[in-house]
C-alpha cells in the first residue's frame, strides 16, 4: 500500500474539542475527508450540530455532536460515555478548544487568569487524560493537543501572560503524557500554530489594525489558513507517524525565528 493510502484514517474514531468552528472543524473537516467517523465537541452544540451534519453529509461518515465544557469533569465523563456508546472506541483525540485574552498583566483578574488557565491547559489535561484511559485499555491511541507559538515566544504588542503561560504548558504536558504513556502505544503530540486567520478573528474590527501589524512582521506577509493545519494532523492521528510522539509542531510560517 502507498504511503498516501496508508495515512488514510478509514474506521477511525475522533474526537475534536472546538470542534464547531475555526481551527477544530478544519481539522475535523481534513479527518472525515480521510475517511474518519468523528465527534463534534463543543461548548455552542448548536454551531456543533451544523458542522457535525456538514461534515456527515459531504463525506458519508458517521459524526455526532456533543455539548461539553472542557473544564467540566462531569461534562468531559459524560462526552466520553456517549463516544464509547455511539463508536465502541476512541482511537484520535484532537484536544483544542481554547480561548485568547489580552489584557495586561497588572490589571488582569484572578478570575480572568483562571478562565484561560481553565479552559487552554486544565481542559486539555482533562480531555487528555479521559483520552488516554480509553486508548490505554484498548492498546493505543493518538492524541494531538493545540498549543501555540505563543508557548514559546511573546508575542508583542498585545499583552498575553496567560494566554503565553497556558500555551507553554500544553507543549510540557504533551511531552510528560508522552512519555508517560510511551510503552503503552499511546502517542502524544501537539501543535503550535502561529497566526491563523479564523472567522473570529478575520471578522473582528478590533483585531484589524493588530493583524495589519503581524501581517507586517511575519516572514510570509500573511496569517496561516486553518486549512494549513490539516494535514499535520491527519498525519500524527494516523498510523504512519508511529513513530512521532512527545513532539511539539510549530506551524508558524517561520514567526518564532524571527
Ligand atoms: P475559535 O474561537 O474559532 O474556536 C474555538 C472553539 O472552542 C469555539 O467553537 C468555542 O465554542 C469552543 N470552546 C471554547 N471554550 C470551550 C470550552 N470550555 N469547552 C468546549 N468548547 C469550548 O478559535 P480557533 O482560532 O479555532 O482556536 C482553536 C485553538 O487553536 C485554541 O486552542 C487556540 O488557542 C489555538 N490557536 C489559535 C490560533 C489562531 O491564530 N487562531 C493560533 C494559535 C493557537
Amino acid at each position: 500500500m502507498g504511503i498516501i493510502e496508508r495515512m488514510r484514517l478509514d474506521g477511525k474514531k475522533i474526537f475534536v474539542t472546538g470542534g464547531a468552528r475555526g481551527i477544530g472543524k478544519s481539522v475535523a473537516t481534513a479527518f472525515a475527508e480521510a475517511g474518519a467517523d468523528l465527534a463534534i465537541v463543543d461548548l455552542d452544540i448548536e454551531e456543533a450540530e451544523k458542522t457535525a451534519a456538514e461534515l456527515e453529509k459531504a463525506h458519508k461518515i458517521k459524526a455526532i455532536a456533543i455539548k461539553a465544557d472542557v473544564t467540566n469533569p462531569g461534562d468531559v465523563d459524560s462526552m466520553i460515555h456517549k463516544i464509547l456508546e455511539v463508536f465502541g472506541r476512541l482511537d484520535v483525540a484532537f484536544c483544542n478548544a481554547g480561548i485568547c485574552l489580552n489584557v495586561p498583566a497588572e490589571e488582569m483578574t484572578y478570575e480572568q487568569w483562571k478562565k484561560v488557565i481553565d479552559i487552554n491547559l486544565t481542559g486539555v489535561f482533562l480531555t487528555a487524560q479521559a483520552a488516554g484511559k480509553v486508548m490505554l485499555k484498548q492498546g493505543g491511541g493518538s492524541i494531538i493537543n493545540t498549543a501555540s507559538m505563543s508557548g514559546h515566544i511573546v508575542n508583542v504588542p498585545q499583552p498575553q501572560v496567560s494566554y503565553n503561560a497556558s500555551k507553554a504548558g500544553v507543549i510540557q504536558l504533551t511531552k510528560s503524557l508522552a512519555v508517560e504513556w510511551a510503552t503503552r502505544n499511546v502517542r502524544v503530540n501537539s501543535i503550535s500554530p502561529g497566526y491563523i486567520g479564523t472567522e473570529l478573528t478575520l471578522n473582528s474590527p478590533s483585531l484589524q489594525p493588530l493583524i495589519q501589524q503581524w501581517n507586517e512582521m511575519a516572514p510570509l506577509k500573511r496569517m496561516g489558513r486553518p486549512e494549513e493545519l490539516q494535514s499535520i494532523c491527519v498525519y500524527l492521528a494516523g498510523d504512519t507517524s508511529s513513530f512521532t510522539t512527545g513532539a511539539d509542531f510549530v506551524i508558524d510560517g517561520a514567526f518564532t525565528c524571527i
